[in-house]
């Protein structure tokens, strides 16, 4: 039997190579990132033919862990897991919604949003924390001495942190920036137990002290420089085609803050290419809220020269991030996939979630702002109305419903709300009843 192999190796290409159940997170040499790479050699005994039954033979299975989306692709992802240390609460395998109505009414037909917030915590995040909670669940199991997993956190990766953590029965910690998250990312580390610090500062406050905490005080971290979430996030890619029967798309767009997920993006494309499942590349659109737009600054500029920024408020706040950790990665992805940048203003976004809930999705604002991106390259021609793209929506809308509830009263600063939606309150009685439903319905 073939057997996989994955290490941590540093994405600006110097030598050597790290076990994935060392406790590092930046190459000793150049302290950038580092990646996990696989024994490509041993995948590609295989064939794609071969890795595309095995895919769709797992999916949906109840034969453990296969059914996870993600560890359904166990060789891809994290090989050398042993199966009584995975950590998963069968993430993954998502719907693909057609949005055939709010498609058609922005000028495109084939139009789909992979709907990643139908998840156990309701956003993407789970698919990475699946990973990252396994590999410490197996360094725990091995006797290595961790004494609890931490992040910073916008919301969702607090959220999927300490759901794992719960399941494996390991102390989480998170630190959040106070006031900025909503209350249902609060109160789910919350219910899961995790301890939870509010600090007076923002996102990228919090991350300065949680990179201390690991570095000092022999706490796991769990942000996004960590890069076993990636291999995880990366199966998006991998759902997508094979939701389509192993076609790819011309399109994915998808939000960023951090940029872990289009790097994670890219990198699914890359495995799929090069272990010989598809032959195309699809275009990559990163969309930024104008509030939180770093790198659609450096795109606009050529990609020359990358600046962090100071983020604004915006209603995506799991994206308000001004010094995105994974920059370099994401547009080396972008490059790669011809890929494009655009931002939607806070008006822009809003109107977006609005008109694709109208057509039958429930849409988180991060996910609005992916659409507003979309409707600028339709309305600029760069999209073709035929072409198949699909839109990750990267949370579940139920987290945001005072985003939602200020919208339809009308209440966001920037924003005059065009399909605002309220109650209409009436006494008990018939005829005002009667009248209030005719008014709605066509005669
Ligand atoms: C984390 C998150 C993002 C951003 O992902 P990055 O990898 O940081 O770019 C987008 N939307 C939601 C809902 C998120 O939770
Ligand atoms: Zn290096």
């Amino acid at each position: 039997m073939t057997t996989y192999h994955a290490a941590f190796r540093c994405v600006e290409g110097c030598p050597g190579e790290w076990p994935i159940d060392q406790v590092i997170y930046e190459c000793p040499d150049c302290g950038g990132l580092l990646q996990v790479s696989h024994d490509l050699e041993a995948l590609k005994a295989r064939s794609g033919a071969a890795w595309i039954k095995a895919f769709d033979d797992r999916w949906m299975t109840r034969v453990w862990p296969y059914g996870s989306g993600v560890w359904g692709k166990k060789e891809w992802v994290m090989p050398q897991i042993r199966d009584e240390n995975i950590v998963s609460t069968a993430e993954g395998g998502t719907n693909l919604f057609w949005a055939e109505r709010y498609g058609k009414s922005i000028g495109v037909e084939d139009l789909w949003i992979k709907n990643c917030g139908n998840s156990h915590t309701g956003s993407f995040k789970d698919l990475g924390m699946t990973v990252l909670v396994s590999v410490v669940k197996q360094m725990i199991a091995d006797g290595k001495d961790i004494r609890a997993i931490a992040c910073a956190s916008t919301g969702d990766t607090s959220a999927a942190l300490a759901a794992y953590c719960a399941t494996a029965g390991i102390p989480a910690v998170v630190l959040l920036p106070k006031g900025k998250i909503t209350t249902a990312q609060l109160v789910q580390p919350l219910a899961n137990g995790a301890r939870v610090l509010a600090l007076d500062t923002d996102f990228d406050g919090c991350m300065a002290l949680v990179r201390k905490l690991a570095k000092e005080e022999g706490i796991y971290l769990a942000n996004s420089m960590n890069s076993l979430r990636l291999e995880g996030q990366k199966t998006v890619a991998i759902e997508i085609v094979q939701q389509f029967d192993w076609s790819v798309p011309d399109w994915v767009i998808i939000p960023g803050g951090n940029l872990g997920n289009v790097a994670a993006l890219g990198a699914g494309f890359d495995m799929m290419l090069e272990l010989g499942l598809i032959t195309k590349r699809p275009r990559l659109c990163l969309a930024q809220a104008e509030k939180a737009n770093p790198l659609y600054r450096a795109y606009k500029a050529g990609w020359d020269k990358f600046e962090p920024i100071v983020a604004g408020e915006t209603e995506a706040s799991a994206i308000r991030i001004g010094n995105p950790v994974s920059v370099h990665r994401a547009i080396r992805a972008l490059k790669k996939y011809n890929g494009v940048v655009e931002q939607a203003t806070e008006a822009e976004l809003a109107e977006a979630s609005a008109a694709a809930d109208r057509a039958g999705a429930y849409t988180c604002p991060h996910t609005g702002v992916a659409l507003a991106a979309l409707e600028k390259l339709v309305a600029r021609g760069e999209i073709k109305k035929q072409e198949r793209v699909v839109v990750v929506s990267t949370a579940n809308g139920l987290k945001f419903t005072q985003f939602k509830i200020r919208y339809h009263e009308d209440r966001i600063p920037e924003v005059s709300s065009k399909h605002r939606n309220t109650p209409i309150e009436l006494p008990n009685d018939y005829e005002a009843v009667k009248r209030a439903v005719l008014e709605g319905v066509p005669s």
